[in-house]
Protein backbone atom coordinates (compact mmCIF):
# COMPACT_ATOMS: atom_id res chain seq x y z
CA UNK A 1 0.00 0.00 0.00
CA UNK A 2 2.47 2.48 -1.33
CA UNK A 3 4.98 4.66 1.36
CA UNK A 4 4.97 8.59 1.46
CA UNK A 5 6.51 10.90 3.34
CA UNK A 6 6.81 14.66 3.99
CA UNK A 7 9.63 17.20 4.88
CA UNK A 8 9.96 20.57 6.30
CA UNK A 9 12.94 22.64 7.68
CA UNK A 10 16.54 23.24 7.18
CA UNK A 11 18.07 22.13 3.87
CA UNK A 12 18.78 18.59 3.64
CA UNK A 13 20.41 16.28 1.01
CA UNK A 14 17.51 14.18 -0.26
CA UNK A 15 19.57 10.94 1.00
CA UNK A 16 19.66 11.81 4.66
CA UNK A 17 15.48 11.38 3.91
CA UNK A 18 15.30 8.05 1.16
CA UNK A 19 18.62 6.09 1.66
CA UNK A 20 20.49 7.18 4.76
CA UNK A 21 17.97 6.01 7.37
CA UNK A 22 18.13 2.45 8.08
CA UNK A 23 14.06 2.12 7.37
CA UNK A 24 14.37 5.03 4.80
CA UNK A 25 11.35 4.84 1.60
CA UNK A 26 14.68 3.13 -0.04
CA UNK A 27 13.95 0.41 2.24
CA UNK A 28 10.62 0.80 2.34
CA UNK A 29 10.65 -0.54 -0.93
CA UNK A 30 11.27 -3.93 -0.41
CA UNK A 31 11.08 -4.27 3.10
CA UNK A 32 8.37 -2.05 4.37
CA UNK A 33 7.70 -2.41 8.39
CA UNK A 34 4.14 -1.93 8.12
CA UNK A 35 1.69 -2.81 5.03
CA UNK A 36 -1.94 -3.09 5.44
CA UNK A 37 -4.58 -3.70 3.01
CA UNK A 38 -2.76 -6.16 0.60
CA UNK A 39 0.73 -5.72 -1.17
CA UNK A 40 4.16 -6.44 0.21
CA UNK A 41 6.20 -4.69 -1.43
CA UNK A 42 6.27 -1.30 -2.73
CA UNK A 43 8.24 -1.80 -6.17
CA UNK A 44 5.67 -0.19 -8.67
CA UNK A 45 7.41 2.75 -9.40
CA UNK A 46 8.51 6.13 -6.89
CA UNK A 47 8.23 9.43 -7.07
CA UNK A 48 10.54 12.36 -5.29
CA UNK A 49 9.68 15.96 -5.71
CA UNK A 50 11.50 19.31 -3.36
CA UNK A 51 11.61 23.00 -3.91
CA UNK A 52 14.43 24.78 -4.88
CA UNK A 53 14.66 27.87 -3.46
CA UNK A 54 12.75 29.63 -6.23
CA UNK A 55 10.17 28.47 -7.94
CA UNK A 56 7.56 25.40 -8.16
CA UNK A 57 8.68 22.22 -7.26
CA UNK A 58 11.18 19.73 -8.92
CA UNK A 59 9.92 15.98 -9.79
CA UNK A 60 11.72 12.87 -10.46
CA UNK A 61 9.43 9.81 -11.23
CA UNK A 62 9.88 6.65 -12.32
CA UNK A 63 7.97 3.06 -13.11
CA UNK A 64 10.68 0.92 -11.54
CA UNK A 65 11.81 -0.16 -8.23
CA UNK A 66 12.97 2.61 -6.30
CA UNK A 67 16.30 -0.28 -5.56
CA UNK A 68 17.17 -0.53 -8.74
CA UNK A 69 17.34 3.22 -10.26
CA UNK A 70 20.98 4.10 -10.83
CA UNK A 71 20.29 7.90 -11.40
CA UNK A 72 18.46 8.22 -7.77
CA UNK A 73 21.63 7.88 -5.78
CA UNK A 74 23.11 10.57 -7.66
CA UNK A 75 21.05 13.03 -7.52
CA UNK A 76 19.89 12.17 -3.67
CA UNK A 77 23.61 12.91 -2.55
CA UNK A 78 24.17 16.31 -4.25
CA UNK A 79 20.19 17.83 -3.86
CA UNK A 80 19.40 19.87 -0.93
CA UNK A 81 15.91 20.90 0.11
CA UNK A 82 14.08 23.10 2.74
CA UNK A 83 10.63 20.49 1.49
CA UNK A 84 10.42 17.36 -0.38
CA UNK A 85 7.68 14.76 -0.46
CA UNK A 86 8.50 11.53 -1.86
CA UNK A 87 6.67 8.18 -2.16
CA UNK A 88 7.06 4.43 -3.20
CA UNK A 89 4.65 2.87 -5.14
CA UNK A 90 2.28 -0.49 -5.31
CA UNK A 91 0.27 -0.96 -7.63
CA UNK A 92 -3.59 -1.49 -6.66
CA UNK A 93 -4.28 -4.85 -8.51
CA UNK A 94 -5.82 -3.53 -12.18
CA UNK A 95 -4.35 0.32 -11.77
CA UNK A 96 -1.46 0.92 -14.69
CA UNK A 97 2.28 0.64 -14.15
CA UNK A 98 3.35 3.91 -15.57
CA UNK A 99 5.88 6.52 -14.48
CA UNK A 100 2.90 9.14 -14.40
CA UNK A 101 0.66 7.05 -11.35
CA UNK A 102 3.23 7.32 -8.71
CA UNK A 103 3.32 10.51 -6.69
CA UNK A 104 3.56 12.81 -6.17
CA UNK A 105 1.25 14.68 -8.26
CA UNK A 106 2.14 17.67 -8.71
CA UNK A 107 0.43 21.38 -9.88
CA UNK A 108 2.01 24.77 -9.28
CA UNK A 109 3.91 24.90 -5.73
CA UNK A 110 1.26 22.27 -4.82
CA UNK A 111 2.61 18.42 -4.45
CA UNK A 112 0.23 15.03 -3.65
CA UNK A 113 0.45 11.78 -2.62
CA UNK A 114 -1.75 9.18 -1.54
CA UNK A 115 -1.37 6.04 0.09
CA UNK A 116 -3.82 3.45 0.14
CA UNK A 117 -7.05 2.40 -2.29
CA UNK A 118 -10.57 3.69 -3.12
CA UNK A 119 -13.26 0.96 -2.72
CA UNK A 120 -15.21 0.08 -5.91
CA UNK A 121 -13.45 2.13 -8.09
CA UNK A 122 -13.70 3.68 -10.69
CA UNK A 123 -17.60 3.02 -10.31
CA UNK A 124 -17.96 4.09 -6.75
CA UNK A 125 -16.37 7.58 -7.82
CA UNK A 126 -18.68 8.52 -10.65
CA UNK A 127 -21.30 10.80 -8.44
CA UNK A 128 -18.05 12.87 -7.48
CA UNK A 129 -16.48 12.60 -10.68
CA UNK A 130 -19.43 14.46 -12.05
CA UNK A 131 -19.11 17.36 -10.16
CA UNK A 132 -15.64 17.53 -11.70
CA UNK A 133 -15.11 19.98 -14.83
CA UNK A 134 -15.01 17.58 -18.00
CA UNK A 135 -11.54 18.69 -19.05
CA UNK A 136 -10.34 18.13 -15.59
CA UNK A 137 -11.25 14.34 -16.22
CA UNK A 138 -10.13 13.96 -19.45
CA UNK A 139 -6.67 15.35 -19.11
CA UNK A 140 -6.28 13.12 -15.67
CA UNK A 141 -2.42 12.00 -15.96
CA UNK A 142 -3.52 8.68 -15.47
CA UNK A 143 -6.20 6.20 -14.62
CA UNK A 144 -5.78 5.67 -10.83
CA UNK A 145 -7.79 6.07 -8.30
CA UNK A 146 -4.92 8.58 -6.76
CA UNK A 147 -4.85 10.29 -10.02
CA UNK A 148 -8.49 10.79 -9.19
CA UNK A 149 -8.52 11.85 -5.94
CA UNK A 150 -5.81 14.42 -6.83
CA UNK A 151 -8.73 15.78 -9.10
CA UNK A 152 -10.67 16.20 -6.41
CA UNK A 153 -8.20 18.32 -4.23
CA UNK A 154 -7.02 20.33 -6.90
CA UNK A 155 -10.47 21.53 -7.71
CA UNK A 156 -11.19 22.43 -4.38
CA UNK A 157 -7.54 24.30 -4.20
CA UNK A 158 -8.10 25.74 -7.42
CA UNK A 159 -11.34 27.08 -5.80
CA UNK A 160 -10.07 28.73 -3.12
CA UNK A 161 -10.14 26.50 0.09
CA UNK A 162 -7.61 26.42 2.27
CA UNK A 163 -5.69 22.87 1.76
CA UNK A 164 -6.79 21.36 5.36
CA UNK A 165 -10.69 22.31 3.67
CA UNK A 166 -9.15 20.21 0.66
CA UNK A 167 -7.80 17.42 2.52
CA UNK A 168 -10.58 17.07 4.98
CA UNK A 169 -13.72 17.52 2.55
CA UNK A 170 -12.58 14.81 -0.31
CA UNK A 171 -11.87 12.61 2.41
CA UNK A 172 -14.90 12.91 3.66
CA UNK A 173 -16.92 13.13 0.70
CA UNK A 174 -14.66 9.63 -0.24
CA UNK A 175 -15.39 8.04 2.83
CA UNK A 176 -19.09 8.41 1.99
CA UNK A 177 -19.10 7.80 -1.65
CA UNK A 178 -16.82 4.57 -1.52
CA UNK A 179 -17.21 3.29 2.23
CA UNK A 180 -13.92 1.21 3.58
CA UNK A 181 -11.93 2.98 0.99
CA UNK A 182 -8.31 4.40 2.55
CA UNK A 183 -7.45 7.19 2.41
CA UNK A 184 -3.96 8.26 3.77
CA UNK A 185 -3.60 11.75 1.54
CA UNK A 186 -0.34 14.03 1.78
CA UNK A 187 -0.49 17.50 0.60
CA UNK A 188 1.72 20.42 0.47
CA UNK A 189 2.71 23.68 -0.88
CA UNK A 190 6.12 23.84 0.23
CA UNK A 191 5.55 25.79 3.62
CA UNK A 192 2.65 23.76 5.15
CA UNK A 193 2.36 19.72 4.93
CA UNK A 194 -1.53 18.70 5.36
CA UNK A 195 -2.08 15.20 6.09
CA UNK A 196 -5.09 12.46 6.62
CA UNK A 197 -5.20 9.10 8.29
CA UNK A 198 -7.89 6.80 7.18
CA UNK A 199 -7.21 3.08 6.97
CA UNK A 200 -3.35 3.63 7.06
CA UNK A 201 -0.18 4.20 9.22
CA UNK A 202 1.28 7.60 9.49
CA UNK A 203 3.87 9.14 11.78
CA UNK A 204 4.55 12.51 12.87
CA UNK A 205 8.24 13.33 14.04
CA UNK A 206 9.52 17.18 15.43
CA UNK A 207 12.40 18.29 15.48
CA UNK A 208 14.00 21.91 16.96
CA UNK A 209 12.41 23.09 13.38
CA UNK A 210 12.05 20.58 11.49
CA UNK A 211 8.95 18.50 10.85
CA UNK A 212 8.72 14.92 9.15
CA UNK A 213 5.06 12.74 8.41
CA UNK A 214 5.64 9.34 6.63
CA UNK A 215 4.10 6.02 6.63
CA UNK A 216 5.79 4.62 8.89
CA UNK A 217 9.38 6.03 11.28
CA UNK A 218 12.37 5.73 9.20
CA UNK A 219 14.46 4.96 12.28
CA UNK A 220 13.72 3.87 16.16
CA UNK A 221 14.20 7.52 17.45
CA UNK A 222 11.61 7.83 20.16
CA UNK A 223 10.80 11.48 19.08
CA UNK A 224 8.39 9.32 16.46
CA UNK A 225 4.10 9.70 17.04
CA UNK A 226 1.96 7.61 15.36
CA UNK A 227 -1.08 9.28 14.57
CA UNK A 228 -4.73 7.91 15.20
CA UNK A 229 -6.66 7.01 12.41
CA UNK A 230 -9.52 8.95 11.22
CA UNK A 231 -7.27 12.20 11.58
CA UNK A 232 -6.05 15.58 10.02
CA UNK A 233 -2.52 16.80 10.24
CA UNK A 234 -1.71 20.29 9.60
CA UNK A 235 1.99 20.61 10.15
CA UNK A 236 4.52 23.37 9.44
CA UNK A 237 8.26 23.76 10.55
CA UNK A 238 6.99 25.44 13.98
CA UNK A 239 5.22 21.46 15.00
CA UNK A 240 1.91 19.59 13.85
CA UNK A 241 -1.31 19.86 14.96
CA UNK A 242 -3.50 16.86 14.81
CA UNK A 243 -7.29 17.05 14.36
CA UNK A 244 -10.33 16.03 14.29
CA UNK A 245 -11.47 16.77 10.81
CA UNK A 246 -14.50 18.54 10.72
CA UNK A 247 -15.39 19.71 7.37
CA UNK A 248 -17.52 17.22 5.45
N1 LIG B 1 -4.28 2.78 -5.38
C1 LIG B 1 -3.13 3.58 -5.67
C2 LIG B 1 -2.38 3.09 -6.89
O1 LIG B 1 -2.56 2.02 -7.37
C3 LIG B 1 -2.21 3.68 -4.46
C4 LIG B 1 -1.71 2.34 -4.09
C5 LIG B 1 -1.15 2.20 -2.72
O2 LIG B 1 -1.27 2.97 -1.78
N2 LIG B 1 -0.60 1.07 -2.59
O3 LIG B 1 -1.56 3.80 -7.37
Amino acid sequence: MCRHLAYLGPPVLLRTLLSDPPYGLLRQSWAPRDMRGGGTINADGFGVAWYPDDGDPVRYRRAQPMWSDTTLPELAAVTRARAVLAAVRSATVGMPLHETAAAPFAEGRWLFSHNGVVRGWPDSLVPLAAGLPVRDLITLDVPTDSALLWALVRHRLRAGAPPDDAVADTVAAVAAAAPGSRLNLLLTDGTTVVASTAGHALSARRGPDSVLLASEPFDDDPAWQEVPDGRLVVATTGGFDVREPTAA
